[in-house]
């Protein structure tokens, strides 16, 4: 067994965009307490068909080694690097 644990915590919402809109203000939020937040590994699904996963980040690499995109996974906007905040230690 991997001595890493993963948190699992239903969180409801009334539709997928707004899903994903909490979705990364709680990957934000649990980033800013230090808490080891993998956030291009966010998906969101329905309540009824949770093995239809929607990514809730693009976490595409970054060109020149910058990282990952930190944008939704929805964005049209050129891929742009993690704030600082959200990066790890
Ligand atoms: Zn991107």
């Amino acid at each position: 067994m991997s001595d890493r644990w993963v948190i699992h915590l239903p969180v409801t919402a009334p539709d997928l965009h707004r899903a994903r809109i909490f979705a990364r203000t709680a990957a934000r939020v649990l980033a800013q307490l230090s808490a080891r937040v993998e956030p291009g590994g966010v998906t969101v699904s329905a309540e009824d068909e949770q093995c239809v996963r929607h990514w809730v980040f693009c976490d595409r690499p970054l060109p020149h080694g910058r990282g990952r995109c930190a944008l939704s996974a929805e964005h049209t906007s050129p891929c742009a690097p993690r704030p600082p905040w959200l990066r790890r230690p």
